[in-house]
């Protein structure tokens, strides 16, 4: 099943679709954006040097930093008249960075999304409860619209609101919910905690993403819940939730090819980066007329496969995102992400799936605090227990954290709006 045929198209015809959208994309890009047209003039280019997906990297990259130079509409290609939306995306610092939609930017996000969710057994006679925010943030109105689009049926709940999302779990039967993937595990202690169990209820699938999710960490959301998790990708700089989503093999993310084109690069050189080579991912939008992004580094981790999916769709996948380049953490001349702390503690069946990352600097000398939680019914012995967690944490990360806290279930603060944080650093402060 699919959404719409191009999903499926041979990959001539697809090429075919992405180098038209592209040269139009660049014209649009020259020739109303100043940021383009003299970054093109600085590298000794015209749009005309750009006729294929091919030539694409003769372009130097758009990065955050030159949305946040261009605050807030410097990177619109049209005028506010014809602008029907704005979104931000949700800056930790400075600024945020201010995206717009026409009504055909909205019709083309509508129906990314529409194709996610086919992708992700999601049919129209389904109920999609929707726990992302409204708001600015992309994820609500992005994931909302999508749902209307494919004609199935969204309950507009938004984030937060715990037990009201599990009473309507069960009053109205969602088939579907969408929230991040910490949120997944919140909603399955929340129901315990009302006596619900979320397995006997209908739910069978969840759609999570804002948030990186790691393996063990899916497998614990589709245990807990009883559900099919679905990894679902998208940033606001480049449209929102959509650019990408897992279909029902699960075996990496389909990308709406003839929408944004991606490609995979050494994130410290820049250079692209063999096919099934990680490298971060890069992408530009081929179908978006008031912001057209060319070559954007997300910052994403990934790697791109090519080879034909069992469910017969021809775009190609992405893997799921697990580390972000600038989540990398730098202590004492070691490196190590977050997912990795992550994937140790989904290990332990006497530790609960919620832990923080805290970075300390005393004197001169980082020091790295690990918090995990004990389960509720944990009754065995604490020493015992820490003892094994230190010597995998040592494994994994090649180092030893300095300090490792067991803490009681339920200590470790849960997020029920917005993205999760994991990672506290308060060297610098
Ligand atoms: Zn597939």
């Amino acid at each position: 099943m699919v959404f719409d045929s191009t999903e499926a198209a041979p990959r001539e015809e697809l090429r075919e679709v992405q180098d038209g959208r592209l040269r139009e994309t660049v014209r649009n890009a020259y020739e109303n954006v100043e940021f383009y047209r003299e970054t093109f003039d600085e590298a000794g280019l015209s749009p005309a040097d750009i006729e294929s997906v091919e030539d694409l990297s003769k372009l130097p990259f758009t990065t955050k930093e030159d949305f946040r130079d261009h605050y807030p509409t410097g990177m619109f290609a049209v005028d506010m008249d014809d602008v029907i939306r704005v979104h931000a995306s949700s800056g930790t610092t400075g600024k945020p960075k201010i995206v717009g939609y026409t009504r055909e930017d909205l019709d083309v996000w509508n129906k990314a999304v529409a194709r996610c969710l086919v992708a992700a057994g999601v049919g129209p006679d389904d109920v999609v409860q929707n726990a992302y925010g409204y708001g600015l943030f992309t994820g609500g109105l992005g994931l909302h619209q999508g749902v209307e689009e494919l004609g199935a049926t969204v309950i507009p709940i938004g984030g937060g609101n715990t037990q009201r999302q599990v009473e309507l779990l069960s009053d109205l039967g969602s088939d579907v919910i969408a929230c991040t993937p910490s949120y997944a595990l919140y909603l399955a202690e929340v129901a315990d905690d009302m006596g619900v169990d979320i397995r006997d209820l209908p739910l069978r699938t969840v759609i999570f993403g804002a948030e990186p999710c790691t393996e063990p960490m899916r497998n614990e959301i589709e245990a807990r819940l009883g559900v099919t998790g679905i990894d679902i990708y998208g940033l606001s700089e480049i449209v929102g939730p959509g650019v990408s989503v897992e279909c029902e093999a699960q075996d990496g993310l389909h990308i709406w090819e003839d929408y944004f084109y991606p490609e995979v690069v050494d994130p410290n050189t820049g250079d692209p980066v063999e096919e099934g080579e990680e490298g971060e991912l890069v992408l530009t939008t081929l179908a978006k007329d008031a912001l057209p992004v060319l070559r954007y580094r997300t910052g994403d981790l990934t790697t791109l496969d090519y080879g034909t999916c069992e469910c017969g769709r021809t775009c190609v996948r992405m893997d799921n995102i697990t580390g972000r380049s600038d989540d990398l953490i730098i202590v004492r001349g070691v490196n190590f992400y977050p997912s990795e702390v992550e994937s140790v503690v989904l290990e332990f069946d006497e530790i609960a799936p919620h832990y923080r990352i805290d970075l300390r600097r005393e004197g001169n000398l980082d020091r790295v605090e690990i918090t995990v939680e004990l389960v509720e019914e944990f009754g065995g012995s604490l020493s015992d227990l820490e003892g094994r967690i230190q010597k995998r944490l040592s494994n994994v990360l090649s180092f030893t954290p300095d300090e490792l806290n067991l803490v009681e279930y339920g200590d470790i603060a849960r997020t029920e709006v917005g993205k999760v944080q994991r990672v506290y650093d308060h060297r610098g402060q």
